[in-house]
C-alpha cells in the first residue's frame, strides 16, 4: 500500500523547531502540488542548500525525517522558477515508483493543511503558537491545544459463495468498482458504522465482520479501516443512489476494474481475486 515505502524509513517523532542544516530535506507547496527536482526521469525531494534564500529566520516548520534525514515544511516564498526545478500535483503517487518521494509529500500535505486550518484558536479565535514539546498548536489566551486531526473511515471487503460485493461510485470512471467505505460518524464504533454505511450504500446486512489492515490516507486527512465482512448474497441490493450507481456481486472470473494496491481497497480485492480472502 502506499504507506509501505521499506527499505525507506518515514519516522514521525517530533524534534522541536530548530535550525535547517544544508542537506536537510525541504517540501514547498504551492496549492495542491508541491515541489521536487528533477534528476534524469527521476525527482528528489529538494535539500536546503538547493535555496540560498533558505536562512535561519525563514519560515518554517519541522516535520518528520526520511531515512534519518529531517524534513521542514517552507512557509515562506521560495525561487520555485528555474531549470531543475518542477511542481508536481499532489496526485504524484498514481503513477511514481517513487513511493517514498509521493509518500513523504501527502503526509507533509496533510501537516500543512492542518497547520493552515489551524492559524487561529477555534474557541476564542486568538493566533495559535506551535507547542515546542509535542507536534500540536497551541493558544496561549485560553490554553486550547489542538492536535493533528485524523478523520476514522471505515471500508469492507463483504464476501459470500466465492464472490466480492462492490460498488461503483457516482463520480468514478466508468466500470471503476471498489469496497463500500464511509466515514465513522460521532458515537459509533468502527462496527457500527461498518454495518451502517453498508446498509446505507448497498441496503444489505453484514455479518462476522473482523478486522484486516488499516491505511492513513493524508489527502483527506482520514484513517482507513478495513474489514472483511460476511453477507448473505439472497439479500436484495438496494443502492443509495446519492453516492452509489450501481452495485453487485462479482466473482473472480469477473471482477472489474479495481484500483492498484497502493490502497486498501485494491489491497483486498487484489488478495480476494488471489484466493486468499
Ligand atoms: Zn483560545
Amino acid at each position: 500500500m502506499i504507506q509501505d515505502i521499506y527499505p525507506h524509513c518515514l519516522n514521525n517523532d517530533f524534534h522541536k523547531n530548530g535550525d535547517i542544516n544544508d542537506n536537510d530535506l525541504v517540501l514547498y507547496f504551492k496549492d495542491k502540488s508541491f515541489l521536487l527536482k528533477t534528476k534524469g526521469d527521476e525527482f528528489e525531494l529538494p535539500c536546503k542548500k538547493d535555496f540560498t534564500e533558505i536562512a535561519n529566520d525563514t519560515n518554517s516548520t519541522f516535520l518528520f525525517t526520511l531515512n534519518d534525514v529531517p524534513c521542514f515544511l517552507i512557509w515562506d516564498k521560495l525561487n520555485s522558477d528555474r531549470p531543475g526545478f518542477i511542481f508536481k500535483e499532489i496526485d504524484f503517487f498514481r503513477y511514481t515508483n517513487q513511493q517514498e518521494v509521493a509518500w513523504v509529500s501527502m503526509v507533509g500535505f496533510h501537516l500543512k493543511d492542518w497547520y493552515t486550518q489551524n492559524r487561529f484558536c477555534g474557541k476564542c479565535g486568538t493566533k495559535t503558537q506551535q507547542k515546542s514539546d509535542e507536534r500540536a498548536l497551541e493558544c496561549n489566551n485560553c490554553n486550547t491545544v489542538i492536535y493533528p486531526r485524523i478523520s476514522p473511515a471505515v471500508i469492507a471487503a463483504i464476501v459470500c459463495n466465492d464472490k466480492i460485493l462492490l460498488a461503483r461510485g457516482a463520480n468514478w470512471p466508468e466500470d471503476w468498482y471498489s469496497c463500500v467505505a464511509g466515514y465513522v460518524d460521532v458515537g459509533e464504533s468502527l462496527e457500527e458504522a461498518l454495518i451502517r454505511e453498508v446498509k446505507e450504500e448497498v441496503g444489505i446486512n453484514i455479518k462476522n465482520i473482523r478486522y484486516y489492515k488499516s491505511q492513513p490516507w493524508p489527502l483527506s486527512g482520514s484513517m482507513m479501516i478495513g474489514f472483511v465482512a460476511e453477507a448473505d448474497d439472497t439479500q436484495p441490493i438496494v443502492i443509495d443512489k446519492k453516492e452509489i450507481v450501481d452495485a453487485r456481486w462479482f466473482s473472480r472470473s469477473e471482477l472489474p476494474k479495481y484500483s492498484s494496491r497502493i490502497s486498501i481497497a485494491g489491497d483486498m480485492i487484489e488478495k480476494f481475486d488471489k484466493g486468499d480472502l
